[in-house]
């Protein structure tokens, strides 16, 4: 990117940086590492994070601690700093920030981003916001604390430097971050790969429960509000689910719903080498990346997915006789 961070920050004395709902690694990755950025090389700037409940893993981050989870306080922000979020309904309650900032700018990599703020710096060929803000800072003043916020988000949205959206840049600026000393393979053993003993049940009742459709090309699992309490589980324990069903032998869409309200399904949505899933979660008022995305349905879940499936059905290729 050809901005960089002082002409974002021009004549802002205070910043608000926000990140999507439901925040993911490298949405708390790419609010908390710009924000330690901000606190070191601009101290003046009175900057403030605002997420929702983040993962008890991610907690090792420098400035978690800071983060603001309350949206109550009627403040009117010089800047507005939304990142990792596709469209202004993914900013939860500190939306309220954005519409009464000065000036709002938007750095993300969603495809289905329409550019929703006052200036919009959206790749969609990043593979992390995380990678985009490392692109606007200078390297030589990112501190351990800051790379390990920043290496944190580029592995998470790249399932660990293994998804299409991983390019040659991507790496590079991995080792960048490697080289200011992260302990690396401990930040991914903590935060991607280490599971609490809850997520791996209701992982292992997800596959266990799934179905295909489509010649096998499409997997599905859901789970309804009994089982959810069943077990206990909160929606960050089922982040992963998903992208564990895409790794089914011949699957090209994988489909992992569970219901987020009475007779309402939050849908998550991977795909492996041709469906677009950002055009079927849009087509529902949802979006995301073209082989990750997600949306919320009406409806039981017999209908959802006989309407998920229609959409995807549309963008695969004549059953095999
Ligand atoms: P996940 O399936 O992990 O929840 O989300 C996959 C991707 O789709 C993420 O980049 C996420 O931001 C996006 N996404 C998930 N749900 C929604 C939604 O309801 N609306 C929009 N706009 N994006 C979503
Ligand atoms: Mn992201």
């Amino acid at each position: 990117m050809k901005i960089k961070l002082p002409e974002i920050l021009k004549n802002a004395e205070t910043v608000a940086i926000a990140g999507h709902v439901r925040p993911d690694g490298d949405c708390v990755g790419s609010c908390v590492g710009l924000y330690l950025y901000i606190k070191k090389v601009f101290p003046e700037i009175q900057a403030d994070v605002y997420l929702e409940e983040i993962p008890e893993s991610f907690c090792f981050l420098k400035g978690t601690d800071e983060i603001r989870h309350s949206c109550e306080q009627d403040k009117s922000y010089d800047l507005f700093l939304a990142l990792d979020s596709g469209d202004t309904g993914r900013l939860g309650e500190a939306v309220k920030y954005f519409d009464t900032a000065k000036r709002t700018v938007c750095i993300d990599h969603h495809i289905s981003n329409v550019g929703y703020a006052g200036e919009n710096f959206i790749k969609p060929d990043a593979s992390s916001t995380s990678e985009l803000i490392y692109e606007i800072l200078e390297d030589d003043r990112i501190t351990e604390e800051i790379a390990e916020a920043l290496y944190m988000g580029i592995a998470h949205d790249t399932g660990v430097f293994q998804y299409s959206c991983t390019s040659s840049r991507t790496m590079q600026i991995a080792g960048r971050l490697m080289d200011k000393g992260i302990p690396f393979s401990d930040i991914l053993d903590k935060t991607y790969f280490e599971k609490s003993y809850l997520q791996h049940q209701i992982l292992g009742r997800a596959l266990l429960e799934s179905i295909r459709v489509m010649d096998g090309r499409c997997i599905i699992s859901g789970l309804r509000k009994r089982d959810i309490s069943f077990y206990g589980v909160t929606p960050k324990d089922m982040d992963g689910i998903s992208a564990q069903l895409r790794n089914t032998e011949g699957v090209e869409v994988a489909i992992f719903l569970y219901e987020s309200d009475v007779q309402e399904y939050k849908v998550s949505m991977r795909s492996k080498s041709f469906v677009d899933v950002r055009k079927v979660a849009q087509f529902f008022g949802g979006g995301g990346h073209v082989r990750a995305a997600g949306c919320t349905m009406q409806g039981s879940m017999h209908d959802v997915v006989n309407n998920l499936t229609k959409e995807i059905a549309k963008q695969m290729p004549e059953e095999k006789a």
